[in-house]
């Protein structure tokens, strides 16, 4: 059977040039990046490489860059490294209600373990912030302000160069969780005024468990990995060599193809949107309608589950997603299509298709072919019908 991966937003396959590029550090060159002989400092020079190919794509200085175990982990280290090392300043940190959980738990945390009031901002239809709720709620002891660049569910892309310049002018540190962005729109940390800002090195075709932060100079930050002067003493351990060897290569690669990638996950979208439309009533886009991330598709579907319809889909071998987690037996709509103000059901609704530069038009094709049909019978089966 066909296999049609579309959940590009949970994770890629790691590209053939990034295995090969990373080889050699598991094998040959596997010496530690902090010894001083020259298997050592061949590590060294690879990471150092590495720093500074991620640097220049994201139009700052190699030495502002943190290499973390991923996404998690950055915005972990933003949120909570920030919340411990300003206390004295303030307890107020402002985040949007569409984060992913790797913003919001931590924000919890704050919460409950240190005392902050976090105050989380609506969202409109398409899954923006309004800038001047964001204004009203700075206040005297906000300390940080923490919104994502491009959303994972919808791919909606929020007003990230509004939201620093607000935050700079109060004097507010501003992290943006860019994970879903990197590779996919162009970012240049210091034109758009971000502080801090989250990167996963497994969403953009490098392999897992590594990722980065940007760190700008002089942000007053506590680290929470204690073992050794790694990462400029903000991220103890011994680098993943071939991890950060690999993340890189995978950065260049979405950099020098990103022009080319828009097009193609933009003219594969729509042609999905379209022929979806075209065969199905009752079909709704969630998300910005323009303002989006090039790959990313969600699509409320009427009267059936979203659940049920990823079963199905996968039976024919497609893979997608769906934002309703399954918690002890009842289905939780995703939080981000609540906050956009998505009736529950049609949350539940929702299917999220994360196309990829290797998805072709035949792709497409095949899905337009399985997808309606396997839509209609669910339909026939529903009680909400
Ligand atoms: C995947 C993802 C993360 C988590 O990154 P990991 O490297 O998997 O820990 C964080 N934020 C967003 C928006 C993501 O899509």
């Amino acid at each position: 059977m066909r296999q049609i991966y579309l959940d590009h937003n949970a994770t890629t396959p790691v590209r053939k040039e990034v295995l090969e590029a990373m080889m050699p550090y598991f094998s040959e060159d596997y010496g530690n990046a902090s010894s001083v002989y020259s298997m050592g400092q061949k590590a060294r020079q690879a990471v150092d490489g590495a720093r500074e190919v991620i640097g220049n794509a994201l139009g700052t200085e190699a030495a502002d860059i943190i290499f973390t175990s991923g996404g998690t982990e950055s915005n972990n280290f933003a949120i909570k490294g920030v919340a411990m090392a300003n206390l004295n300043r303030g307890r107020h940190v402002i985040t949007s209600s569409t984060e992913h959980l790797a913003v919001l738990e931590p924000c919890g945390f704050i919460e409950k373990e240190l005392g902050f009031d976090v105050t989380y901002l609506p969202v409109d239809k398409y899954g923006l912030i309004d800038i001047n709720k964001l204004k009203e709620a700075v206040r005297k002891d906000t300390i940080l302000i923490s919104i994502m660049l491009a959303n994972n569910e919808t791919g909606t892309i929020q007003p990230v160069k509004e939201i620093a310049k607000i935050a700079r002018e109060n004097k507010i540190y501003f992290h943006t969780d860019a994970v879903q962005a990197l590779g996919k729109l162009p970012i240049d940390v210091e034109d758009m005024g971000i502080d801090m800002c989250s990167f996963s090195g497994h969403k953009v075709y490098g392999p897992k468990g590594i990722g980065a932060m940007y760190l700008r100079k002089g942000v007053r930050i506590a680290p929470f990995q204690h073992g050794g002067h790694h990462e400029r003493s903000k991220r103890a351990g011994t680098e993943n060599v071939p991890g950060i060897v690999g993340f890189a290569k995978a950065v260049e690669i979405a950099h020098k193809d990103m022009k080319k990638n828009d097009a193609h996950l933009k003219r594969l979208t729509k042609k999905m949107r379209d022929g979806l439309n075209k065969a199905l009533k009752e079909i709704y886009l969630n998300g910005h309608p323009e303002n989006r991330l090039p790959g990313t598709l969600n699509i409320s579907f009427r009267y059936i589950e979203g659940e049920s319809m990823v079963l199905n889909f996968d039976m024919k071998g497609i893979s997608a997603s769906t934002g309703s987690a399954c918690t002890s037996g009842s289905l939780e709509p995703s939080h981000v299509l609540i906050a956009m103000g998505v009736p529950p059901d049609m949350a539940q609704g929702s299917v999220r298709f994360s196309f990829g530069y290797e998805n072709t038009e035949a792709d497409v094709d095949y899905c337009l072919t399985e997808i309606p049909p396997i839509v209609e019978r669910l339909r026939k089966m529903s009680p909400l019908c």
